[in-house]
């Protein structure tokens, strides 16, 4: 890449730089930019994230810098730690000092000293992140780059500055860095970085995983997550952080005949639905789709293989899942369990005939998540066949425009039956019991089988007609 002191000058010349610039020069204090911010600009990616090392006390250069911007700054000090953040309108700016660090075997955390520019520098986790930009006045604009990012950068490669079995070990997390990036950045995991992330996974277990679930998480929001997957699994650390999704790996035969490989199809499917939509939970929910299809996996003589019931054991599966991997465990973590049991209700109905009443019935369960889920199901077709593909997209367009006219007509989505549980008690003076909950599911079945409309008087009428044949007599006239 070929960007001159000059372009980046230009690029960094702005107020905010000028005056973090000034303010070093008046402290006498060495002072850069550093990390991602350096990374992005040369990477074309705009960020308000902006990390500065001073050598000195990064506290003191925050504290006069902020002191200049005024009531816009909210500055923070970590006194504990020595560093400082400022809030400053749509930026949010780090301050730390140079540092050394040394570290202990068992923990992430490192005994810090004062050090030199380079280093800070080596103790950054990859080439592309080491690199720094000069801001005083004298050197404004120089590149600073004793580890080779600049080419790493050019050849798309994750590398650690120093030897990696180091830079891994002192802190494991780096290892889920190094596959976050490589996989948001579409770069590759340097052969001995790579090496070194198998010799040292075990560590993995030292770290969080409220840190390791925030990496995870990042892999999944990626535009291309399965590349973040396949290294998770080719480096060992999969099987460490979530050996149910190694389980889906494999094929098996028998009597000539083999089931896909889960694991693979499931990453298709997450692949397919982060083309749609960059939520999060959907993202989650495609991953998890088939995620009991291991323990239901059964060979039958007549079907061949079998995976029955996978969607509702699955949801029965998330919330250990979502508990270990300090997940939500809230309306997000129901949501995903929805999805992944409703999972192949769509497919299963236009397999069939698309009939109204199967129509109303999925609206009824699905509920305002009925687009996700129909999302979920197109993106779970990883056919390589383009005929039956064909017949799977125009089937899923016929059954989304009858989605669609029932919603209209019926307004199921989201309905509650219009005679409730309080009224029948009332009429019947009954307390809470299985008559009424016999009731209330006749009234709700008979809406969604289109044999009365989704409309009170109608559904009193029906109901009353019921209560008579199980001997029930209305305490008052209704
Ligand atoms: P992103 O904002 O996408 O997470 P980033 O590189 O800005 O990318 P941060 O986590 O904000 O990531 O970290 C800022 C910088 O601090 C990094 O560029 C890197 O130089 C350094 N850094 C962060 N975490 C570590 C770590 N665990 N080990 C070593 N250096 C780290």
């Amino acid at each position: 890449m070929n960007i001159s002191t000059e372009e980046i000058r230009a690029h960094i010349d702005t107020p905010l730089f000028r005056m973090i610039s000034q303010t070093a020069d008046e402290l006498q204090m060495e002072c850069y930019l550093i990390g991602g911010y350096v990374r992005d600009f040369f990477l074309f990616r705009p960020s308000n994230d902006i990390d500065v090392v001073a050598i000195g006390k990064g506290t003191v250069l925050a504290t006069a810098i902020a002191r200049k911007l005024g009531k816009e700054a909210h500055l923070t000090l970590f006194k504990n730690f020595g560093t400082a953040q400022i809030k400053y309108k749509e930026y949010e700016i780090e301050f730390v000092g140079a540092r050394k660090e040394s570290y202990r075997s068992d923990s992430r955390k490192p005994i810090v000293e004062d050090g030199t520019l380079e280093d800070d520098q080596r103790r950054r986790d990859f080439t592309i992140n080491a690199m720094a930009f000069c801001l005083n006045s004298e050197r404004f604009g120089e590149l600073l780059d004793p580890f080779g990012g600049m080419q790493d950068l050019e050849d798309l490669i994750i590398r650690t500055p120093l030897d990696p079995d180091i830079t891994f070990s002192d802190d494991p997390l780096r290892m889920m860095r190094a596959v976050r990036f490589a996989t948001q950045l579409g770069f590759d995991i340097y052969p001995d970085s790579f090496d070194a992330i198998d010799r040292n996974k075990e560590r993995i277990s030292i770290v969080s995983m409220e840190r390791i679930t925030e990496e995870m998480n990042k892999i999944i929001l990626s535009p291309k997550p399965s590349v973040g997957f396949i290294l998770l699994e080719k480096t060992g650390l999969l099987e460490i952080l979530f050996p149910e999704l190694t389980a889906l790996k494999g094929v098996e035969t028998k009597e000539g005949v083999g089931h896909k490989d889960n694991f693979y199809h499931t990453l298709s499917v997450l692949d397919n639905i982060a083309r749609e939509t960059d939520d999060l939970w959907l993202r989650w929910s495609a991953l998890l789709h088939d995620i009991a299809k291991p323990v239901t996996k059964r060979w039958d003589p007549k079907l061949g293989w079998t995976f029955h019931n996978h969607n509702f054991i699955g949801a029965k599966m998330i919330p250990h899942l979502f508990r270990r991997m300090k997940l939500p465990q809230n309306e997000k973590m129901k949501y995903v369990q929805k999805l992944v049991s409703l999972h192949m209700r769509p497919m299963q109905l236009v397999e069939d005939e698309v009939t109204d009443s199967a129509v109303r019935r999925l609206l009824f369960d699905a509920g305002d998540d009925i687009d996700h889920l129909m999302t979920l199901c197109e993106a779970d077709i990883t056919s390589k066949n383009p005929v039956k593909v064909r017949r799977f997209v125009s089937n899923f367009k016929i059954l989304r425009r009858k989605l669609r006219e029932i919603e209209e007509k019926d307004r199921v989505r989201n309905f509650q039956p219009p005679v409730d549980g309080n009224e029948i008690m009332t009429l019947f003076g009954l307390p809470e019991c299985r008559e009424v909950g016999v009731l209330k599911t006749a009234i709700k079945d008979a809406i969604l089988d289109g044999i009365i409309p989704n409309e009170h008087d109608d559904a009193y009428r029906y109901m009353l007609v019921l209560a008579e044949e199980m001997g029930l007599k209305p305490v008052k006239e209704g």
